[in-house]
């Protein structure tokens, strides 16, 4: 069986199981939380276990790295859907030890996109109509900087509801330990 067989033939035990009861809730974050995250593997259950988050608590945004980049990108625009209109009044930015993105090279990047079938024509092309690719797949030297880097683009975007509070933290993706980079209660701008 291929992976997404497996995935479809579990799925109908758990249907039909009712295995999703003790999942129901609403769709409206009960703890009017936005969380922006990394994808990485290790924090798929540990995160919200270290955070006390169930299902329904918080809206989760997962990336490669947590990282906020484009004032008007993807991810910002999610995060304003959640506190304009998903009930959300708070915002949490969580990077981590150990990360990919950490040190991520474009050069070793757009490597394997060759080795892989991407051709060179493909990358200049991309690269002679404006596509800044370095910069795009470059990650970050330090998680400590990126979170306070993130955190600062979300604090200062023109529209951010008035007073949200944006914290930053970095969890121990093995411990589930956070450590404190920004306190969105205490921050002045
Ligand atoms: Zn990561």
């Amino acid at each position: 069986m291929n992976k997404l067989n497996d995935i479809l033939a579990y799925n109908e035990e758990f249907v039909a199981n009712g295995e999703f009861e003790k999942y129901l809730t609403g769709r409206f974050p009960d703890k009017k939380m936005v969380i922006v995250t990394c994808m990485d593997t290790r924090l798929t259950e540990l995160l919200p276990k270290a955070l006390n988050l169930r299902n329904g608590d918080a809206k989760i945004i997962k990336n490669a790295g947590a990282i906020v980049t484009q004032p008007f990108g993807n991810i910002m625009r999610s995060i304003l859907i959640a506190l304009y209109e998903l009930g959300a009044n708070e915002v949490i930015v969580i990077g981590h030890h150990e990360c990919g993105m950490t040190g991520l090279n474009s050069d070793v990047v757009i490597e394997h996109m060759l080795e892989k079938g991407v051709t060179q024509e493909t990358i200049n092309t991309l690269r002679n109509s404006g596509m800044h690719l370095e910069r795009w797949l470059t990650g970050f030297d330090n998680v400590h900087d990126s979170v306070e880097r993130s955190v600062g683009i979300i604090k200062n975007h023109p529209l951010l509801p008035a007073s949200t509070p944006v914290h930053g933290l970095i969890i121990h993706p093995e411990t589930g330990k956070l450590d404190l980079v920004v306190n969105g209660y205490e921050s002045d701008n």
